[in-house]
């Protein structure tokens, strides 16, 4: 992509309404912009970040074994006051008529319709276990929107849903997702913890928060700092082996939103200089809430003897959008994002620090055309900008390899090399810049 021809609009000054860094960043970096209170257009470097994060959830649902589909946004009224959740769901949601005055409802979850499509089809446990998920927009009317797309009203989520026959089959896809989440954030580059959490008002008895530590989050997060050391599970974790051993080595360990916080045991099993009392950003949340609402919903299936049993469900969100704040508040420094590689929204920026000069000119477009030929993310700063400008917007949008193309340089035959992340920088031939830039990582 060339800068040129791209829609980046930088802001200069820090807007003002912008209270934590990632919404800073964001709005500076332009990534996104507010349409209205909590909903947010998405502008194309965003756009871009928002899919490199759904992409990793995805690839890690799937491996898991959870099978995606896409429901609407929009809801009938009338399917959830099968479950009893209609009314009492409060003014969070959104409520909508349409032209006959029927009564709809933009989707703040979707618990509902995912039960009333499995009990359409699935009618025996031949069919189970099955986990069904989508990455939808979500409606929820909060009250105090804030924070940029951290608590947004409109705002990407990935749910899913898992069907089993009893108990020990729901516990079996509740582990599933645990190690699905474990994997999802860490390729992200993010820490995600996760901690026992009350289960709200979706029911059940058993739930984790995925938590990314940060003084700007909204929970407050009791945990044993051993935690952070824990191994996250290799891509080639067997989900339908045991996956017992990981969730107890993970929950052995001390970690508690303080809904639930237990300050007895805390002190008694965590020594003192390993307690953490802090707070965090709820990047997902695992829930198995039994026969809720197979129940009040009817959704049975003929279990091996014939008779006929509502099934155990769990559900599985993740804040998609939400996501892109959280890394930024894990990821930035004072000249702007630092972008884990694997969700930059450009692998590597291009810097012609003399535009319209001739050399510096034609080793940019060489360059570019040969690491864009290999497959690689590159953004081609060949603006008329001075240097410093664009060495100060490579820095805030946070491209994790920059590249510095400039006149003093290419006497010599080389360029520079900065890496964001650690700030190191290294004089090499563009043979070589192309060489390290698409070597596997
Ligand atoms: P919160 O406690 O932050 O309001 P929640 O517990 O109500 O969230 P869930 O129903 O668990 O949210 O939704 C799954 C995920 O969706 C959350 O873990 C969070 O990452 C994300 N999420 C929830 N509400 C919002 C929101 N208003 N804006 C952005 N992301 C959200
Ligand atoms: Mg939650």
């Amino acid at each position: 992509m060339r800068l040129s021809r791209f829609l980046l609009p930088i802001l200069k000054e820090n807007p003002k309404e912008a209270e934590i860094v990632s919404h800073r960043l964001m709005l500076r970096a332009g990534m996104m912009r507010q349409e209205a209170a909590g909903i947010y257009a998405w502008l194309p470097l965003g756009f871009r970040v928002l899919k490199k994060i759904e992409q990793i959830v995805r690839e890690e649902q799937d491996r898991a074994g959870a099978i995606e589909l896409l429901m609407p946004t929009l809801q009938l009224a009338d399917l959830w006051r099968e479950s009893g959740r209609y009314d009492a769901y409060g003014p969070e949601m959104l409520r909508i008529a349409d032209r006959h005055k029927r009564e709809l409802l933009y989707g703040p979850t979707n618990e509902e319709m995912i039960t009333e499509i499995f009990r359409s089809y699935v009618k025996s446990y031949k069919g189970l276990p099955l986990n069904l998920y989508h990455i939808q927009w979500k409606f929820r009317d909060e009250q105090r929107p804030r924070f940029g797309v951290m608590r947004g009203r409109e705002f990407l989520m990935k749910d899913a849903y898992s069907f089993d026959l009893d108990e020990a089959g729901a516990r079996r896809s509740y582990n599933k997702m645990f190690v699905a989440y474990l994997r999802t954030f860490a390729r992200m580059g993010l820490k995600a913890i996760p901690m026992r959490a009350e289960t709200g008002p979706i029911g059940g008895d058993l739930s984790h928060e995925f938590i990314v530590l940060a003084e700007t989050g909204e929970s407050g997060v009791f945990c044993d700092r051993e935690v952070l050391n824990l191994p996250v599970p290799g891509a080639d974790t067997d989900y339908d082996g045991d996956l017992t051993p990981i969730i107890k080595q993970w929950t052995s360990v001390y970690a508690a939103t303080e809904d639930v916080h237990d300050a007895a045991r805390f002190e008694r099993e965590v020594p003192e200089d390993r307690r953490v009392n802090t707070r965090g950003i709820e990047v997902g949340q695992i829930f198995y809430f039994g026969t809720k609402y197979s129940d009040s919903m009817k959704a049975l299936v003929a279990g091996p003897d014939g008779v006929e049993v509502p099934i155990h469900g769990g559900s599985y969100g993740v804040g998609v959008s939400r996501l892109v704040g959280a890394i930024i508040e894990a990821c930035h420094d004072d000249a702007g994002i630092k972008w884990p590689e694997a969700v930059a929204p450009f692998r590597v920026a291009i810097l012609n620090l003399k535009q319209g000069a001739s050399e510096t000119d034609a080793a940019c477009e060489q360059l570019y055309r040969e690491l864009t030929a290999k497959g690689a993310d590159v953004l081609y700063d060949d603006t008329d900008q001075r240097p410093g400008g664009k060495f100060a917007t490579a820095d805030l949008i946070g491209i994790p390899w920059q590249v510095m193309i400039g006149p003093r340089g290419l006497a010599e035959g080389k360029v520079e090399l900065k890496q964001r992340g650690d700030g190191s920088r290294e004089m090499l031939s563009l043979a070589d810049v192309v060489v390290r830039l698409t070597a596997p990582h």
